[in-house]
């Protein structure tokens, strides 16, 4: 995944977004976005009418999970400090291309200002998998509310 790189639908995108996440130990969120139903509603005679809708958005805006830029608190207290906000500004620029037929990477940052590991991916909340013995008790709590009904 590089700059330039272009997809011909986001699902494809994604699953190379998957790839490059699970190789680089980084995690983004989805910090702005505007659909192509969005922008058609908008414009309806824009040249995204004829997109392929396979695209999905005229852009996505990826942030590093560790960027400061999301949940813009209107705060004077600059003191207050959390481990997941470190004000990262990798992140990566998705948009449509003229054509309509494409997703292009027009912005890629992947200067990350701070330790990138393994060991910290894993503990990501994004990583947390349903484990046995959570779906057991997801199972029983079904039971119970079957007997109930
Ligand atoms: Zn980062």
């Amino acid at each position: 995944m590089k700059l330039q790189d272009s997809y011909k639908s986001f699902e494809e995108f994604e699953s190379s977004f998957r790839v490059y996440k699970d190789v680089n130990f980084v995690d983004f969120f989805i910090k702005d976005c505007k659909t192509l139903t969005s922008i058609n509603a908008k414009f309806p005679n824009g040249r995204m009418m004829t997109a392929s809708s396979d695209l999905k958005y005229y852009y996505i805006k990826f942030c590093c999970v560790h960027g400061g830029c999301y949940k813009k608190k209107k705060t004077l207290d600059q003191r207050s400090t959390s481990t997941m906000r470190q004000g990262c500004d990798a992140g990566i620029y998705l948009k449509a291309s003229d054509d309509g037929k494409s997703l292009v990477i027009t912005k890629m940052t992947e200067d990350h200002n701070h330790e990138v590991s393994k060991i910290l991916y894993d503990h990501l909340p994004n990583q947390r998998k349903i484990t046995p013995e959570n779906k057991a008790t997801v199972l029983d709590a079904q039971k119970i509310l079957t007997i109930r009904m």
